[in-house]
């Protein structure tokens, strides 16, 4: 059947699947508004030498406005479609990659063409025989001259009767976190009430979500404060779809500032979805689901109390 599968999918190799001409050229805005939003440093981009875009933003000039593709025109649509008829209907992105060819400054215009660029044979991986799919992403600029590639890869795979099925939650049930080496100091603070903020051993500079390294002085080395439990909402957004299971809608989603420095993903909670606003303070709180498992949230600070 694997080969069968090859051979339908070999007419993909080289199409195009999306061509994006960029609506807006690089611009102070929006490399204003990426850097506000990562926490990176604007004046490395909008120095004296002019509008520099940030080389990890390139995806964002080419977003394409979510329309529909016409009808037999989807052609990365057509081919997971070919891989789901054949019974590999799982897929999971493996890797992706950027090469950088040269800076983008203020004012080009980029155009993202996204081609089929590889077809693997049939692959015995950990969680079943797949196809690895992979898409290049060809940027150029208005000359027409390549300014930066994308590769970025998927497993079109039929998962193994030995693999273990992905855990999903039923209906009622909270998602839950996935915890790894990096990560597993944070959650075992919050069992015991804890919120921990990574620090830096060499530099002192505090760092959320954790990571394995120090962005700023690379050393490996850290340890923790705990947070005193006080921010303000950075920014926040309401799903309201798609309905997943375990989430009760429509719900909060907070970007929340810390008042030691650093910023956390969060849920703002025992308040109108309404009623949140930029900039409002809140305060943390931990609710435990389970005995294995306290998500730090925050609920909204009563007017007039004095947080000084
Ligand atoms: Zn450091």
């Amino acid at each position: 059947m694997s080969s069968d599968l090859l051979t339908s999918l070999s007419p993909f190799l080289g199409k195009v699947c999306e061509d994006v001409v960029a609506a807006d050229p690089v611009n102070a805005p929006m490399v204003r508004a990426w850097c506000h939003a990562l926490g990176d440093d604007v004046d490395r981009y909008l120095g004296a030498d002019g509008v520099v875009a940030p080389p990890a933003m390139l995806q964002a000039w080419c977003k394409r406005v979510a329309t529909p593709a016409a009808e037999g025109q989807d052609v990365r649509a057509e081919l997971l479609q070919v891989c789901d008829d054949a019974g590999f209907v799982s897929i999971v992105a493996t890797d992706c990659e950027q090469r950088y060819v040269r800076r983008l400054n203020e004012g080009d215009l980029l155009r993202c063409v996204v081609t089929v660029a590889d077809i693997s044979p049939l692959k015995t991986t950990s969680l079943g025989e797949g196809h690895f799919i992979t898409f290049n992403h060809d940027y150029t600029d208005q000359a027409g001259e390549t300014v930066a590639e994308m590769t970025y890869r998927v497993l079109k795979f039929r998962a193994s009767e030995s693999a273990a099925p992905a855990r999903l939650p039923r209906r009622g049930e909270q998602l839950r976190p996935a915890i790894n080496r990096d990560n597993a100091f944070f959650w075992e603070g919050t069992q015991l009430g804890e919120f921990r903020i990574q620090k830096c051993s060499s530099c002192g500079s505090l760092r959320n979500p954790p990571g394995p390294m120090c962005p700023h002085c690379r050393s490996t080395q850290w340890g923790w404060i705990l947070a005193s439990g006080e921010g303000t909402v950075h920014s926040f957004t309401v799903p309201h779809y798609p309905k997943v299971e375990g989430l009760e809608m429509p719900y909060v989603v907070a970007l929340v500032d810390l008042t030691e420095g650093v910023r956390t993903i969060t849920n703002i909670v025992d308040v109108d979805p309404a009623d949140v606003q930029v900039g409002m303070p809140v305060e943390l709180q931990f609710d435990a689901v389970d005995k294995d498992l306290t998500l730090p949230r925050f609920h909204t600070v009563p007017s007039g109390t004095n947080r000084a």
